[in-house]
């Protein structure tokens, strides 16, 4: 048995803005399983939207609760191998290791046909308390988890983007873009910049991305958008009808958060274009439903999670294909969550902020 001490640090999630740095118990390997020590923790606007009681993830009127507290938050975590299970393959103490954010059930009918990030029972890292996640100093990654071996040379505030950069890949898979689409990217925080970068890759006609804070437009221009718009100063559906001799652009990646963000592409978007919706929304979303069927006849596309997506997505992180410098705005140690947490549900000159244990 490894040398880990009994106790650790961590945040524990109770209830929507119930988090506290509590003293837990050090989880420990079974046979099947690897314990890692936390090298830093993402956090994901999911994780700021669930600390804020959004109803997607502590339930209401419209969907059932799916938290399952008390929890440690979490998904987007890099780490060090420090206990393994007997069972376990492919993995060494010391390696260091990043986890597919779901650990499929692998028994249900998505698991049995490969679409394991759709797994029925979706157990998340950080959101349901047998899969606690990386807002501490160790986490247990179980049997039947997805991991991946991070090469030791990536700088930390680019591997801590290996799970947000997958989900962008999916998304952006999901669009299917062809070398003369106009593709407009909406909303450039941590996931969407990552989509630009994979965008970038696939060289469509022309890549305008839209965000109402400049320092994200400023990036999104370093890592490859051709066209930046701040809807807040200019009229973004002009724009783009201008660009695109009045039709719209072929494609539209929704990845705000923002409800105003899906009606402004509805409006912006080509008849037969291609819609993707990537972002969790704080509130619900109401538009004319008409626009989808009988003016324009859009694929209206969803995109979850990052299904194969962390192989690739981690060669090209290291090999730098993928451009991630700046993304990671602030570190703060677990201590500094409150005010870490803060920064990341304001956006204020954040992009992704990252915890470190202390
Ligand atoms: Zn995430
Ligand atoms: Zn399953």
């Amino acid at each position: 048995m490894a040398d880990l001490p009994k106790k650790m640090k961590a945040l524990v999630a109770t209830k929507p803005g119930d988090y506290k740095i509590m003293e837990v118990d050090v989880p420990r390997a079974g046979d099947d399983d690897i314990i890692i020590k936390i090298e830093a923790c993402g956090i994901c606007a999911g994780d700021a939207k669930a600390y804020h009681g959004a109803e997607r993830f502590w339930g209401g009127p419209n969907q059932p609760a799916y938290m399952k507290p008390p929890v440690i938050p979490g998904h987007e975590f890099i780490g060090h191998v420090v206990e393994l299970g007997k069972n376990v393959k492919g993995f060494a103490i010391g390696d260091r290791v990043a986890s597919d954010q779901i650990v499929p059930c692998w028994d249900c009918r998505f698991c049995k046909t490969g679409h394991y990030w759709m797994c029925q029972k979706h157990d998340i890292y950080g959101f349901q308390n047998n899969v606690n996640g990386g807002f501490a100093e160790y986490c247990r990654l179980p049997k039947g988890s997805l991991n991946w071996q991070v090469p030791k040379d990536i700088p930390m505030e680019s591997a801590i983007l290996i799970e947000p950069y997958s989900c962008a890949k999916h998304a952006v898979d999901r669009a299917q873009v062809t070398p003369t689409d106009v593709v407009v990217q909406a909303g450039v925080g941590c996931l969407g910049l990552g989509m630009v970068g994979y965008l970038r890759m696939h060289n469509p006609g022309k890549l305008v991305v839209l965000d109402m804070k400049d320092d994200r437009l400023e990036l999104a221009r370093e890592f490859g958008a051709d066209i930046v718009i701040n809807p807040s100063k200019e009229d973004a559906v002009k724009k783009v009808l201008d660009l695109t001799d009045g039709y719209g652009c072929d494609i539209y990646i929704e990845a705000t958060g923002h409800p105003a963000a899906v009606k402004q592409g509805m409006d912006m978007i080509r008849k037969l274009g291609r819609f993707v919706e990537f972002s969790v929304f704080g509130a619900e979303t109401t538009i004319d439903w008409s626009i989808i069927g009988d003016v324009k006849e859009l694929d209206l596309l969803g995109a979850h999670l990052s299904p194969y997506c962390f192989p690739p997505v981690i060669e090209w992180i290291a090999d730098g294909k993928l451009p991630t410098k700046g993304v990671v705005s602030h570190v703060f140690k677990l201590d500094d969550w409150e005010k870490a947490f803060d920064l990341a549900s304001s956006g204020e000159g954040a992009r992704r902020v990252v915890i470190v244990p202390n």
